[in-house]
Formats: structure tokens, sequence, C-alpha cells
């Protein structure tokens, strides 16, 4: 039984999903899992995507990296995408959201352009993620924050603390 929570923070790249998990990480003393660094690290990757100019992961490698990292709890996965996370790994899942102008600018400054600006543009307006999430976890554990302004980032952190709090309470109650 987790004593705290794991947290997945998902979205598009660029909407601000590593300024949040960092942030969370030292205000809660929690474990932020950059998955991409991960990933990297431990060779989780079967290939090159040369057209989106983009590692592939190899999602069961991955999970076997992070399984004991999870297994105590309070760690905020940071990843843009949330669907390979089982269920039970999962007690909130925040989908961070940007408009497009501002994430336009995001992304062009990080260097991205053609298909993989394209491709992540339309992710966003779309709301794949958001999707994703709702699709892969019970709704009531899924929130969409935005994420445009410097002011955005403090509130939305505020927020999930009140969660944490709330959540460490009543595994509390439920005599955890
Ligand atoms: P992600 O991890 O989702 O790719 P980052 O956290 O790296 O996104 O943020 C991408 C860029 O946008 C960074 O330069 C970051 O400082 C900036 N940024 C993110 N959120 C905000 C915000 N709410 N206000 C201003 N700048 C932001």
């Amino acid at each position: 039984m987790r004593t705290n929570p794991n947290i997945v923070i998902t979205g598009t790249p660029g909407v601000g999903k590593t300024t949040h998990a960092e942030l969370l990480a030292r205000n809660m003393a929690l474990k932020h899992l950059p998955i991409n660094q991960i990933a990297k690290e431990q060779d989780c990757y079967e290939g090159w995507d040369d057209e989106l100019q983009t590692w592939i992961v190899d999602e069961d490698k991955l999970l076997d990296a992070l399984e004991p990292l999870v297994a105590s709890g309070g760690c905020i996965l940071d990843w843009h995408a949330c669907d390979l996370f089982p269920q039970r790994w999962v007690d909130l899942v925040v989908v961070i959201r940007c408009d497009s102008t501002t994430l336009f600018d995001r992304l062009t400054a990080r260097g991205y352009s053609g298909k993989k600006l394209d491709e992540n543009m339309d992710a966003e307006i779309m709301q794949v993620l958001l999707e994703e999430a709702k699709e892969g976890y019970d709704e009531e554990i899924v929130v969409e924050l935005h994420s445009e302004v410097a002011e955005d980032v403090e509130q939305n952190v505020e927020r999930i603390e009140k969660w944490i709090e709330a959540w460490k309470e009543s595994k509390n109650e439920g005599g955890a």
C-alpha cells in the first residue's frame, strides 16, 4: 500500500510538464521521473523514427525499468504519453494544456519544425493526451490544467498539492 500517491503529468511536448513536475517534486518531496531521460539512460529504445526525428520506445523494457521506482509511491511520471502506465500504478493524472499560439512559440524556440512541429500542434489542438488519459483511467482521477503564464504554474501546483493532502487524509481515514 502506497503512503504517497503516484502522479502522472502528461501533455503535448512544450505544454509545461517538466516545469510543473520539478516544482511539485521540490515542494512535496516527491520523486520526479522524467521518462524520456530514464528511457535514454536505460536504453529502452527499439528504433529511431526518422520522419518524426524521435526515438521509438520499447514499452515493455521501459515499464520493467520503472516498476521498482513506482512501487513505493511518491513518484511523478513526466511524459508525453500516459496510456502505457498500468492503472494500478496511478493515483492522479494531470493533463497540462496550452493554447496553440503559445505552444507554437515554445516548440519553435525548441527547434521543432516540419512534421514534428505540425504533429505536436495537431495533437494539442485535437486534445489527444486528454482523450488518452480519459480513456485509460477513471475520469475522476484525470484533471486538466492550463499552463500559459507563470502564475498558472504556481496555481496548478498548489492545486495538485491540495489534492495530495486530501489523498493522504483519505488513506489515513481508510486505516491504510
Ligand atoms: P514539457 O516538459 O511539457 O515539454 P516544459 O516544462 O519543458 O514543457 O516547458 C516548455 C517551455 O515552456 C519552457 O521554456 C518553460 O519554461 C515554458 N513554460 C512552461 N509553462 C509555462 C508557463 N505557465 N508560463 C510561462 N512559460 C512556461
